[in-house]
C-alpha cells in the first residue's frame, strides 16, 4: 500500500481506545506497518479487524518484562515508536497520595524509559526512526487544576524527550512529544462519570477548551503521522501542542 507511511513499521502502546487507536488506523491508512498493543485483548481484536495492515498483542507497559519481550514479538525493527499509554489522576498536591504519584510515574513516564530502552538499540542499528511520546498540555506548558501529579509525569515525558533527542540526534533518531488539550476518548468519559455529574463535569470541560468544544482523537492522529513521517525529518526534541487554543 503506498503512503506518507510506506515501508515503514510502527510501535504502539495503549492503541485499544482513544488516541492510540486513532493514530493506529491513521498509520495503518498510510501504508505503515502497525504493531498496535494494549492490555485490552478485546479492544485490540476489534482494532485489527477494523483496518488490514495492523497487527496486535497484548502489552501491559506497567510490566517490564513484557515490554522486554516486545521486540522479539515483533519480530522486526520499528522506524516508529509512538508511545501514547498514559493515566490521569485526579487531584490537588494535597490529595496525591505516595501510592497515585508512584503510579502515575510508573504507567506514564517509567513505561516509555523501558519501550525506547528496548526500541532504541534496534533502531539505532538500522540507523534511526522517529519517537513520539505523548505528554499534554498540562504539564510543563500550562498550570491545570486538580492535575498535580499527572502535570508532573507529563513535564517529565518532555524532558525525557528532549534528553533522547540530544543523545542521538546525529545518530537519525528523532524524538518528540505532542500535547494535546481535551480529546474526547473513553478514559476521559470515565473520568467525567466518576466525578458524580456526567453532564456538568463535560460542560466544565469544555468551557475550558477556548474553542467550545473537544477534540476528537482524529484531530490529534494527524499530527502523530506527521511526526512519524519522513516529511518531519528536520523536526525533533519539541512539544507539539495540539490544544484548540486552550494554551495560547
Ligand atoms: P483512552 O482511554 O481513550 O485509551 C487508553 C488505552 O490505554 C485503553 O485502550 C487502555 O486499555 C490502555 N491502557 C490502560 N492501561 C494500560 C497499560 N498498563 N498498558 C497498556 N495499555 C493500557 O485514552 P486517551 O484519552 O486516548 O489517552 C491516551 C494518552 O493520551 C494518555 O497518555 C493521556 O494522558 C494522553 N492525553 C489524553 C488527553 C485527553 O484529553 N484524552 C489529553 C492529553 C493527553
Amino acid at each position: 500500500m503506498s503512503g506518507r507511511l510506506s515501508g515503514k513499521t510502527a510501535f504502539i502502546t495503549a492503541a485499544g481506545h482513544g488516541i492510540g487507536r486513532a493514530a493506529a488506523l491513521a498509520m495503518a491508512r498510510e501504508g505503515a506497518r502497525v504493531f498496535a498493543t494494549d492490555v485490552n485483548a478485546d479492544a485490540l481484536s476489534s482494532l485489527a479487524a477494523e483496518q488490514t495492515g495492523i497487527e496486535t498483542f497484548t502489552l501491559d507497559v506497567l510490566k517490564p518484562d513484557e515490554i522486554a519481550q516486545a521486540p522479539a514479538r515483533v519480530g522486526a525493527t520499528p522506524n516508529i515508536l509512538f508511545n501514547c499509554a498514559g493515566y490521569v489522576h485526579n487531584g490537588t498536591l494535597l490529595e496525591t497520595t505516595e501510592e497515585w504519584w508512584d503510579f502515575s510515574f510508573d504507567l506514564n513516564v517509567k513505561s516509555q524509559f523501558r519501550v525506547m530502552k528496548a526500541f532504541l538499540p534496534l533502531m539505532l542499528e538500522a540507523g534511526g526512526g522517529s519517537i513520539i511520546n505523548m505528554a499534554s498540555v498540562a504539564s510543563s506548558v500550562k498550570g491545570v487544576p486538580n492535575r498535580a501529579v499527572y502535570s508532573a509525569t507529563k513535564a517529565a515525558v518532555i524532558g525525557l524527550t528532549k534528553s533522547v533527542a540530544a543523545d542521538y540526534v546525529g545518530r537519525g533518531i528523532r524524538c518528540n512529544a505532542i500535547c494535546p488539550g481535551t480529546v474526547d476518548t473513553p478514559s476521559l468519559n470515565e473520568r467525567m462519570r466518576a466525578l458524580g455529574d456526567y453532564e456538568a463535569a463535560r460542560k466544565a470541560f469544555i468551557a475550558r477548551q477556548p474553542m467550545g468544544r473537544l477534540a476528537t482523537a482524529d484531530e490529534i492522529a494527524p499530527l502523530i503521522v506527521y511526526l512519524a513521517s519522513d516529511e518531519a525529518h528536520f523536526v525533533t526534541g519539541q512539544i507539539h501542542i495540539i490544544d484548540g487554543g486552550w494554551a495560547m
